[in-house]
């Protein structure tokens, strides 16, 4: 395999999750009666440009299907992290009714509602039917397609280049990352500014977070390799900020290559940072299998140890990590019988590779589980504030990623 960005030979594993299938695609009850596909799911690291990226097998349209199961408007978390950045980047930037925002990867409008309650101008591109319908409901205007530069192209002959291009949790998304960057590039206004925010790749590797890793994920990226692979598409990283989303995120925020905002001295310390850790050296990248089969051992010695005692178990957060998780442990219904979630869109069906159902939280109520395995750990505070009641009967919470914790 070559490398997405730079083409080079890829040789350097980071790690090797066995096979799953992809990670969204949930099963009715009918599909539990067919074969499912499974993909290995492979990362590799390119020592030329330091992309970390999922060995390809799976196309895009298999996996942001019009059924896609991820609505951003769930989290709360996640809402208020959406409504603090149209707070912060309409003060910074100074948008009003006469400027344009462009959101890229704009699933059900959980940010855009914000920009146009503010009376600016906005859009979205979407690929995904079921989350591009949700958004039009909030009154957004969608375009229902893949971004990249044919798009770009179009959305800027027809007037639509912003001052501000949001891209949340996409770039690590897209197959085609240099088509994907060269768009922004040229849907972004003269004086424009686009952000992007990220999973932070250093974090990925030194807290374990091997979940995060499907197949939705062609990227990891440090700054370094960013700072790369915008360059080459004549934009310039000015300013970086770090986040505690997704269990340790990057915003960067861009302009075109020239414009006249000068550089942070944040960017440079983050660069400079991440090459004395070592983040250009091969031995940066080695132990990180180890440490997630570490991870994923205990989980399954926990439940075997649950089930002998005859202690019940149900998970909680039916996320694309879970199933990473549940799938590199060959997990099945027997020592995990259920997970639960919140979002109506989920319920009834099972989970891809464990088949594992998803049921409401009066299922929960009804069990009265010993114990509730948390999958999406960066929303923990907030499940177990949600689901404080479960303490009544005693119930406790555990996480398995970075490694086995209660609480
Ligand atoms: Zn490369």
């Amino acid at each position: 395999m070559k490398c997405r960005h730079c083409g080079a030979e890829l040789w350097l594993p980071l790690v090797d999750l066995g096979t799953a299938p992809p990670s969204n695609a949930y099963l009715t009850r009918e599909q539990l009666l067919a074969p499912e596909k499974w993909y290995p799911l492979r990362v590799l690291v390119c020592e030329n440009c330091w992309l970390v990226q999922t060995e390809d097998y799976v196309g895009a349209s298999e996996l942001f299907t019009d059924d896609y199961a991820y609505f951003s408007s769930v989290s709360t978390t996640w809402l208020d992290h959406a409504r603090n950045y149209v707070t912060g980047m309409t003060g910074r930037l100074g948008l009003g009714p006469h400027s344009l925002v462009a959101e890229i990867g704009a699933n059900d409008g959980y940010l855009l509602q914000y920009v146009r309650e503010r009376g600016i101008p906005c859009y979205g591109v979407e690929p995904t039917k079921s989350t591009a319908l949700s958004a039009r409901q909030k009154g957004l205007h969608i375009v229902e397609a893949f971004f990249g530069k044919k798009l770009a192209v179009e959305l800027a002959r027809k007037g639509q280049q912003a001052d501000l291009i949001v891209a949340n949790n996409v770039l690590a998304h897209v197959p085609d990352i240099n088509d994907f960057v060269a768009g922004v590039a040229i849907l972004l206004k003269e004086s424009g500014v686009a952000t992007f925010e990220f999973p932070y790749l250093p974090n990925l590797i030194q807290k374990n977070q091997f979940d995060t890793i499907y197949h939705e994920h062609y990227s990891y990226l440090s700054l370094t390799a960013a700072n790369r692979i915008f360059q080459a598409s004549n934009l310039d990283i000015f300013d970086i900020e770090h986040l505690a989303t997704h269990g340790g995120s990057i915003r960067v925020f861009l302009q075109l290559a020239g414009a006249e905002r000068s550089r942070g001295r944040a960017v440079e310390m983050v660069l400079d940072q991440e090459e004395k850790s070592g983040v250009t050296k091969a031995p940066f990248y080695s132990g990180f299998q180890s440490r997630a089969e570490a991870a994923k051992n205990a989980l399954i010695a926990f439940l075997l140890e649950q089930k002998s005692a005859g202690r019940k178990v149900g998970a909680y957060g039916a996320a694309a990590k879970g199933n990473t998780l549940l799938n590199f442990a060959g997990l099945r219904s027997d020592l995990l019988p259920y997970v639960v979630d919140r979002n109506p869109n989920k319920r009834g069906l099972y989970l891809p590779g464990s088949r594992i159902a998803i049921v409401d939280e009066d299922y929960l109520r009804a069990d009265r589980p010993d114990w509730i395995l948390i999958l999406p750990w960066n929303l923990r505070d907030e499940i177990e504030r949600q689901l404080a009641a479960v303490r009544e009967w005693g119930a406790r919470f555990v996480q398995a990623v970075p490694q086995m914790e209660v609480t």
